[in-house]
């Protein structure tokens, strides 16, 4: 057979698979619904921004499990018993997608073939506003929340889910996401603005992988990570030297570390700086593909991006000063 024909019959059993699915939630979307109206809604989200996200749009109506907490990289993350188990008793189920939860691809299709109702924020994102991996063609960078118009995209996407699996609380939903936008709008602006407090020339931002890729494109830096678009790949003596004579060349003032990734590699890059006679300072932690403590205000969407633009400008301002 050749590979064109095994590709159409690929396409046509995925065809297939998707009208017997849809059919079969069509009538349990509508018991699910009738359900809805008198109890909380289950929901399972992978990382905490989505948790975070679900909360804020889904108010009381929902209760929501996160799975990964402060500190956890959703790239490494492997799915325990216990997490499975939430997941197959969950109402709905939110994740990133783009591969971001790189070992956990199966068990999402698994739960969706179990019937449970399971959605990718991403795909409430247009593709033409992706951005596409320098290393893979066709694989795009899943770290989206870090531009935050796309992230607005992502909670109207959770609203709209919201709102056709219990159409009985639309207004509520409605109500929720109108007053988040607003908060995003005003995240939106403030970060705008730090950023606008440095010049162009100091517009790098280093970090131990490459997660600020949208951060970059949407207030304009220019992000160099370490490690690339996922941590699965660790980085090579050569990265680290290749990345120290960047930052000894453009007399860099300062690199950041991530709270998901171990900080290691970004002090490898130090002493390679050092090495070369220039001295770059840790500017200090950035939340990537984590929020922080629950109960800080980097537990937070809002406050995590608060948090790491200002210790961004920060710590590129300072400079000045010293
Ligand atoms: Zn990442």
């Amino acid at each position: 057979m050749t590979p064109i024909k095994r590709a159409g019959i690929g396409m046509l059993l995925a065809v297939l698979l998707t009208v017997v699915a849809g059919c079969g939630q069509k009538a349990s979307r509508k018991e699910r619904a009738e359900d809805f109206s008198n109890r909380t809604i289950r929901v399972v989200a992978t990382t905490s921004m989505i948790a975070d996200l679900v909360k804020n749009i889904g108010g009381e109506r929902v209760a929501v499990e996160g799975l990964m907490g402060p500190g956890v990289d959703p790239h490494l993350y492997k799915a325990s018993a216990g997490d499975v188990s939430r997941m197959a008793e969950a109402d709905l189920l939110f994740y990133n997608g783009l591969h971001l939860e790189g070992k956990m691809g199966e068990i999402f299709e698994q739960m969706a073939r179990r019937g449970i109702p399971t959605f990718a924020v991403a795909d409430g994102i247009p593709r033409s506003k992706y951005r596409e991996s320098a290393l893979f063609t066709g694989n795009y960078d899943p770290h989206l929340w870090f531009d935050v118009k796309l992230w607005a995209d992502a909670a109207r996407y959770v609203a709209d889910v919201l709102v056709t699996q219990d159409a009985s609380h639309a207004g509520s939903y409605r109500d929720r996401a109108e007053r988040y936008l607003a908060a995003l709008d005003t995240l939106d602006a403030y970060v705008r603005a730090q950023a606008a407090r440095l010049p162009r020339e100091r517009r790098v931002l280093i970090t131990s992988h490459d997660a600020f890729g949208y951060f970059g494109r949407a207030y304009d830096f220019e992000v160099k990570g370490l490690q690339g678009i996922s941590t699965a790949t660790e980085a090579g003596a050569a990265d680290v030297q290749a990345l120290a004579e960047f930052v000894a060349t453009r007399r860099i003032p300062a690199m950041f570390i991530e709270s998901s990734v171990s900080p290691r590699g970004i002090e490898a890059v130090r002493e390679a700086v050092r090495a070369r006679g220039f001295e770059v300072k840790i500017g200090g932690t950035l939340f990537g593909d984590a929020l922080g403590d629950p109960d800080t205000p980097e537990g937070t969407y809002l406050g995590m991006v608060r948090h790491n633009i200002d210790t961004i400008v920060d710590a590129l301002l300072d400079h000045d000063a010293s």
